[in-house]
């Protein structure tokens, strides 16, 4: 048994966030069910991983191929599904396929193009997200917002990706009014497909929402939040290192 002084603030802080996602399913008008908790768990090590898995959480979301590799010791051993939630690299992708079951940052055809070649060369499926950028920012990854139908109609034609959803970050902004729109925008996407028949109900999951403000994104319709800080403390680096691989750091 892990007997580390974090292990008692882990467990309290994973019942606020999920104090926190009934509350604002209910005030949502619902199921609290209806909203998974996916944990963000760049930099955190595995065996504080395995706390929250000890405590029921069956999804965690990897930014870096590397940091699937190092902690797989342990958690590939661990009933726990794993996302990969950051830029994608083409020459990573058959590293990540080793690991994760979702690919949640599928924004671009040459990315699913290459996906599906090397998992018909390994003979398996893929679920996969659409990441839409639904901030506008410059500095962040995802298909911009007028060209996420046609990304999805094009993601769809391939057998080995199985299309989930979408996914955004939203603007980052201290401020969960601020980010709203953002979530509001990803809503509406998904429905306009819906309501198109680009999508199916079992393609219309919303992962959106993080620890500032999962709250809004569950009002908005949000099936799965993504949640780091609120239950693993402040990381070393900001989150420009994992979210812009390619682009200079500040
Ligand atoms: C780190 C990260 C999160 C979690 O952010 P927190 O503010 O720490 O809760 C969610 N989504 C992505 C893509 C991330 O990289």
């Amino acid at each position: 048994m892990n007997t580390e002084p974090y292990v008692q603030d882990i467990l309290a802080n994973l019942s606020i966030i999920r104090h926190r996602i009934q509350v604002a399913s209910a005030k949502a008008g619902r199921p609290a069910n209806d909203v998974d908790l996916l944990l963000a768990t760049k930099t955190v090590p595995a065996e504080k991983i395995q706390v929250t898995i000890d405590a029921g959480v069956h999804l965690i979301g990897e930014n870096k191929v590397q940091e699937l590799k190092e902690k797989d010791y342990l958690l590939g051993t661990l009933p726990v599904e794993r996302h990969f939630i950051g830029h994608l690299q083409t020459n990573k992708i058959k590293d990540v396929l080793k690991y994760v079951s979702c690919i949640q940052s599928v924004d671009r055809i040459e990315l699913a193009e290459k996906l599906d070649s090397r998992l018909r060369f390994e003979g398996r499926t893929i679920d996969v997200l659409v990441q839409v950028n639904t901030s506008f920012e410059e500095s962040k990854f995802g298909a911009h917002p007028n060209e996420a139908i046609a990304l999805i109609e094009k993601v769809k034609r391939f057998d080995t990706l199985r299309v989930k959803g979408l996914m955004t970050i939203g603007l980052f902004d201290a401020d969960p009014e601020k980010v709203r729109p953002s979530f509001r925008l990803l809503r509406q996407i998904r429905d306009e497909a819906l309501e198109k028949g680009w999508l199916t109900p079992g393609q219309a999951a919303l992962s959106m929402g993080m620890s500032g403000d999962l709250e809004t994104a569950i009002e908005e319709g949000a099936t799965m939040v993504r949640v780091g800080t609120a239950l693993f403390g402040k990381r070393q680096y900001p989150d420009s290192y994992y979210w812009n691989e390619n682009k200079q750091v500040t």
